[in-house]
């Protein structure tokens, strides 16, 4: 349906386009129930940059791209707003929250901290297999950077720490790291092509998996630190 020449029509999007743009996201989130559903589809389009942020949306453009009605779409909007992803513009859409400095400066200083101690409850726990595997990991990034293909990187970069998380086994702790995970996997996507090709990361990573099999839970826990605090700051330089 066509709108009257208002205010509005200047956020208009080609739906078709959008749609194809989130083709793959839809077909990989399973959620049946519909609130869940939009929830899902547009927090990973936010966080994949398909959505860009600082861009405006009409509510009712985004149900046609999702194919629902705007009361599902309303509720996951409601719910990305209290997780601070969206802004909502009342009577007309949202704002997909842009990459602020400062929030994100705020971010790293708590993550990078608590991802240090994950290194060094995981150093306790871990066994030989799970350290192979992580440097198995470690060899994927570094062929994926050597192909030049930064979204690979990207991808099992993200695995590599989200799997050291998970070997520290502390829910509370994942919880808190979770929270902020998809924000600063949009900001890396975002910067990854203004900032120099990753290869220090390969190094940092190798460092931190020889004090884990070292069972230097301290040296992990710094290693894991500094490497989080160097990428930080090239990041926020190439904002
Ligand atoms: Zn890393």
């Amino acid at each position: 349906m066509k709108e009257h020449n208002d205010k509005n029509s200047e956020t208009s999007i080609n739906i078709k386009k959008v749609q194809e743009e989130l083709v793959h996201i839809m077909n990989n989130v399973k959620d049946t129930k519909l609130p869940q559903r939009a929830y899902q589809i547009l927090r990973l389009a936010i966080r994949d940059l398909k959505l860009m942020p600082g861009k405006t949306f009409l509510e009712r453009e985004m149900a046609e791209v999702l194919g629902m009605s705007r009361t599902p779409v309303r509720e996951a909007l409601i719910r990305l707003q209290t997780e601070g992803v969206v802004r909502l513009i009342p009577r007309r859409g949202f704002i997909v929250e842009p990459i602020e400095t400062d929030d994100l400066r705020e971010t790293y200083e708590v993550v990078e901290v608590l991802e240090g101690l994950t290194a060094k409850l995981a150093t306790d726990k871990i066994d030989d297999q799970e350290l192979d595997d992580l440097e198995a990991l470690i060899d994927e990034q570094e062929r994926a950077l050597k192909e030049n293909d930064l979204t690979e990187w990207a991808k099992h970069d993200d695995l590599f720490h989200f799997k050291i998380i998970n070997y520290a086994d502390n829910k509370r702790l994942t919880n808190v790291i979770e929270v902020h995970a998809d924000q600063l996997y949009r900001t890396r996507l975002f910067t990854i092509n203004k900032r120099p090709l990753p290869f220090r990361s390969i190094v940092e990573h190798r460092a931190i998996i020889a004090c884990m099999r070292a069972n230097d839970g301290k040296a992990a826990q710094e290693s894991m630190q500094s490497h989080r605090k160097r990428a930080r700051n090239e990041i926020l330089k190439a904002l």
